[in-house]
């Protein structure tokens, strides 16, 4: 198989490594629009669950995967709209954590944690990371400017229900949105709801990436570690990717896969691809050029991403 349709990567992952990730619901459906979404804004907002695209298919491909290249350290459910939805996800963690190779991570953002067959299976994962960016109903509306009918205090029991059942390790986003809960009263009261849930881990998060909403920006470190410090055990920051020692060959069709899915610097997509960064960018700069690619500013840093298809 050349080019896969549901698997992309390996990307760098700020918090796993090099992760190859699966798309189960692609053209950004979710049930989610928030503000500091990296793939843009949702397309499709709902909170609908089916077979978005087809399981066989996407088994196929990750077998495919695991016997000609296989060079990730987790594979990981996420892309760019909630995995949940898809009313298989369960049997694709299966067929990852079954193979033995690779952690099984699942990245959602919750609000379908209130279903039990949900939790039941997203307990076959090894790691599931799920959102916390607010504290109530009218929060959630403004930072992830949820679909109908979703509920704070169903997506908290939810996560309690899965905490009480799971094993795994169990973390929180936080996600650090100027203006709205970059205060300490307001992390205060998250870092208590998180608290009551018990995760493993709880990680904030800010805007290194260009987010949906232009006015979502990066915040200072400075304050990242402080609001970290309300939170027992305190939160981490979560830094920037660390590259594995392998990196995978340049090929375009992966390329554009990946910043399909993920905006990338010019030196993240030099250190996967095995390139000297300044050809990466001469490449980059080319596909800007013929219109594939385009670029945002955020911070002091370039990041190129592609249109789809
Ligand atoms: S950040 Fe995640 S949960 Fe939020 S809109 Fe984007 S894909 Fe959906």
């Amino acid at each position: 198989m050349s080019a896969y349709r549901h698997l992309f990567g390996p990307v760098p992952s700020r918090r796993f490594g090099r992760s190859l990730g699966i798309d189960l619901t692609p053209n950004c459906t979710c049930s989610f629009d928030c503000v500091f979404c990296q793939v843009g804004r949702t397309a499709e907002l709902t909170r609908k669950r089916k077979e978005y695209v087809p399981t066989d298919e996407v088994l196929a491909e990750l077998r495919d995967w695991m016997e000609n290249d296989g060079k990730a350290d987790v594979v990981t459910l996420a892309g760019s709209g909630e995995p949940t939805l898809h009313t298989r996800f369960g049997e694709v963690l299966e067929a990852i954590a079954g193979s033995g190779r690779y952690p099984a991570v699942l990245l959602s953002n919750g609000t379908t944690f209130d279903l039990p067959e949900v939790r039941e299976d997203a307990r076959k994962a090894d790691i599931v990371k799920v959102s916390l960016s607010a504290w109530d109903d009218a929060s959630l509306r403004r930072i992830n400017r949820p679909a109908e009918g979703v509920r704070f205090g169903a997506v908290l029991d939810g996560y309690r229900a899965f905490r009480r059942g799971f094993g795994g390790q169990f973390w929180a986003e936080v996600f650090v949105v100027p203006g709205v809960n970059d205060g300490r009263d307001a992390m205060a009261r998250i870092a208590e709801l998180a608290g009551s849930v018990g995760f493993d881990r709880v990680q904030l998060n800010t805007a290194v990436r260009p987010a949906a909403e232009k006015t979502v920006a990066p915040l200072p470190v400075d304050l990242l570690n402080e609001l970290a410090e309300l939170f027992h055990p305190r939160a981490e920051v979560v830094m920037q990717f660390v590259p594995g020692s392998e990196a995978p060959a340049a090929d375009s069709v992966k390329l554009l896969a990946m910043l399909r899915r993920r905006p990338c610097t010019a030196e993240q997509v030099a250190v996967l691809f095995g390139l000297e960064p300044d050809s990466c960018r001469a490449v980059l700069d080319s596909l800007v050029r013929r219109g594939t690619v385009a670029t945002r500013t955020v911070g002091c840093d370039l990041y190129y991403s592609a249109f789809s298809e």
